[in-house]
């Protein structure tokens, strides 16, 4: 035990070097966006995700934006933990018979005017999980769709990209 613990404060960290990145890109792909939305909304963008049956993959990524390496919220966009307070709803994942319901209502429950994004290639047509028994199948067959973001997960910068074209088209 004595050895290890020696090892450990004379070796490096077996982590691996964080993804490069290009800052610039990135404070300019969420600064647009933000700018877009205070032009459309008079505010910054409030996002609600809904995992409607995902691997937790999209989640990661999605999760990513609010990370210290992507830091979304320097910009003003936030995520809201209600329905009630959102303009988006980031989808992911097929939606499954058991949470058809709970989209609907979480649809239902967000103010107009909405934007309904759905993420990951599950989200645009049941994805690898398609034909399966448990899930009714892409987002766009239980409420409407605005926005396919496809990936498998998408990236953060591929989810920048497709909310700052969601709302500069709008
Ligand atoms: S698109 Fe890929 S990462 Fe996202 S829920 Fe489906 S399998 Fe998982």
């Amino acid at each position: 035990m004595r050895s290890i613990l020696f090892e450990s404060l004379l070796k490096a960290p077996l982590t691996e070097p964080g993804p490069g990145r290009d800052d610039a890109e990135l404070a300019q792909l969420a600064a647009g966006l933000d700018r877009a939305a205070r032009a459309r909304l008079g505010r910054s963008l409030s996002i609600r995700q809904v995992d409607a049956g995902s691997c937790n993959g999209c989640e990661l990524e999605i999760h990513a934006l609010n990370n210290a390496f992507y830091d979304l919220e320097r910009f003003g966009l936030r995520f809201v933990a209600s329905p009630r307070h959102a303009d988006v709803l980031l989808v992911t994942g097929p939606v499954t018979k058991n949470m058809r319901e709970a989209l609907e209502r979480t649809y239902a429950a967000t103010p107009d005017p909405k934007w309904v994004v759905a993420v990951g290639n599950c989200a645009a047509d049941g994805g690898i999980f398609a034909g399966s028994y448990a899930v009714e199948g892409g987002v766009s067959r239980v409420v409407p769709v605005d926005l396919h973001i496809r990936g498998c997960p998408p990236s953060p910068e591929a989810l920048l990209k497709g909310l700052l074209a969601l709302i500069s088209d709008a």
